[in-house]
C-alpha cells in the first residue's frame, strides 16, 4: 500500500515575451509575469506523482489545493475514487477546482508505481490525437489576429500544416456582424479543407445575436457552435431554446462547474456536445466519469484546452473528436502560453503538430512528461 506522507504545493513565476499588459494581446517587445503552481504527492514507499496545471492554474485553484492537501496525509494514494468523493463532499460550498491537480498527481504516481502510462491505466487506445487549432482572441492593436484577413491567412496556414479543424475566438466586441465576417472570410478561404468552429466566449450581447451567429454557422456548415452569449452558458433552458432555432451542434458546459451540475445541464437539454475541462472538472477521475455518462446517452464530449492530462484522458475516450491545441496564433517563434517547464519534447504549439495533423499521447510512466525541476525551483 502506498500511503501519502507529504504533499507539496509550489508556486513558480516566469516571464512571457511579446505580450501586452493583457497577456492575451500580442505586443512586440512586451513582457508580462505569469504565476502558476505544481502539486507533488509523495508516499511512504518512495513514489512521487506531480501535476502542473496550465490554464487551470488560477489563484483560486491554488488556494483550494493547498487547503485540501492536509486531509489527504495518511490516506491510500491509490484510492482515487474515495479521495475524489471525499473532496467533492467536503468542498460542496465551492466550485472544487482544486481537486484536479491533486487527482492528476495521484494518477501520475500510480502510473510511475506500476511502470505504465496513465493512458494504459485507463485502457487507452488512441496513440495520436487529431488536433484543432484554437485561436487567441482577436485584437485591435497591430500583431496577432488583428483583422478579418489575418484570421483567414492563419486558417489557411494551419490547413497547409495538416490541421483538420480550426476554431475562432473572435474580437469579442459583442456584435454578430464581426463574428460572421470572420467566419465567412475563413470559409471562403479554406473551402471544405478545414472543419470550422466558433466560440464567441459569451460575448454576444443578446440572445437574438446568438441566433444570428448560429444561423450563419448553419449556412457556412460549421462543425460546432460554442458559448455564444452573455448568460455565460449558465442556463440550460436558454440553450434548449437556442437549439430550437439552429441546426449546428452546440458545445456547452465549459462554465458549468460540478459533477452532478454538468449532468443536470445535459439532461435538461442545454447542449449537443458536453464540454469537460480536466483541470476544472475533477481531474482524470471527474473527466472520465463525465465522458462515460455522456457516452451512455449517445452524446459526444470535447475536452477543454490542452495538456498531458488531457491527452491521456482523450486516448481512452471513445466519444470524442478533437484535441484543443490552444491558444495559438500566427507567430511560430512566440513561446506561447504553455509554461516552459518541460525538459522532454512535450509541447502544445503549432510547431508540435505532425504532418498528420495529430499530436502524440505520451508513452512514459504516469503522465509521461518530465518537468524541469531546476527551473521550477529557481522560479
Ligand atoms: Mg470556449
Amino acid at each position: 500500500m502506498s500511503i501519502i506522507k507529504r504533499i507539496t504545493v509550489q508556486t513558480y513565476a516566469y516571464e512571457l515575451d511579446d505580450v501586452g499588459a493583457n497577456v492575451m494581446v500580442f505586443e512586440k517587445g512586451g513582457k508580462s509575469t505569469v504565476t502558476k503552481f505544481v502539486v507533488s504527492i509523495e508516499t511512504n514507499d518512495g513514489h512521487i506523482g506531480s501535476y502542473a496545471p496550465h490554464y487551470g492554474s488560477s489563484s483560486s485553484a491554488l488556494a483550494q489545493a493547498k487547503d485540501m492537501a492536509p486531509a489527504l496525509i495518511g490516506q491510500n494514494a491509490e484510492q482515487r475514487e474515495k479521495i475524489f468523493e471525499d473532496l467533492k463532499i467536503a468542498w460542496r460550498h465551492f466550485d472544487r477546482v482544486g481537486i484536479a491537480a491533486i487527482d492528476c498527481a495521484l494518477w501520475d504516481l500510480a502510473g510511475k508505481k506500476y511502470g505504465a502510462s496513465i493512458s494504459q491505466l485507463l485502457g487507452g487506445f488512441r496513440k495520436r490525437l487529431p488536433v484543432y487549432a484554437s485561436t487567441f482572441p482577436g485584437q485591435k492593436t497591430p500583431g496577432g489576429l488583428d483583422s478579418v484577413e489575418s484570421y483567414a491567412d492563419f486558417a489557411e496556414d494551419c490547413m497547409k500544416r495538416g490541421f483538420q479543424a480550426f476554431k475562432i475566438h473572435g474580437f469579442m466586441d459583442g456584435t454578430a456582424k464581426t463574428e460572421i465576417a470572420i467566419m465567412t472570410a475563413i470559409r471562403n478561404r479554406v473551402g471544405d479543407g478545414l472543419k470550422l468552429m466558433t466560440d464567441p466566449v459569451s460575448s454576444l450581447s443578446t440572445f437574438i445575436e446568438a441566433i444570428e451567429v448560429g444561423r450563419a454557422c448553419d449556412d457556412l456548415k460549421f462543425y460546432w457552435y460554442e458559448d455564444p452569449y452573455r448568460d455565460a452558458s449558465s442556463s440550460a433552458v436558454a440553450h434548449k431554446r437556442l437549439r430550437d432555432f439552429i441546426q449546428t451542434p452546440m458545445l456547452i458546459g465549459e462554465h458549468i462547474r460540478g459533477f452532478e451540475q454538468k449532468a443536470d445541464f445535459v439532461l435538461a437539454g442545454g447542449t449537443d456536445i458536453l464540454h469537460i475541462d480536466p483541470e476544472l472538472d475533477g481531474g482524470i477521475t471527474g473527466t472520465m466519469k463525465l465522458a462515460h455518462f455522456a457516452d451512455a446517452m449517445g452524446m459526444e464530449v470535447q475536452l477543454h484546452t490542452a495538456g498531458p492530462m488531457h491527452r491521456h484522458c482523450m486516448s481512452a475516450i471513445q466519444n470524442t473528436h478533437f484535441y484543443e491545441l490552444g491558444l495559438v496564433r500566427p507567430h511560430d517563434a512566440w513561446n506561447g502560453f504553455q509554461p516552459p517547464i518541460f525538459i522532454c519534447d512535450y509541447g502544445d504549439q503549432v510547431s508540435n503538430v505532425g504532418t498528420d495533423g495529430c499530436v502524440p499521447v505520451p508513452t512514459g510512466p504516469g503522465l509521461g512528461v518530465s518537468y524541469d525541476w531546476d527551473k521550477i525551483n529557481k522560479w
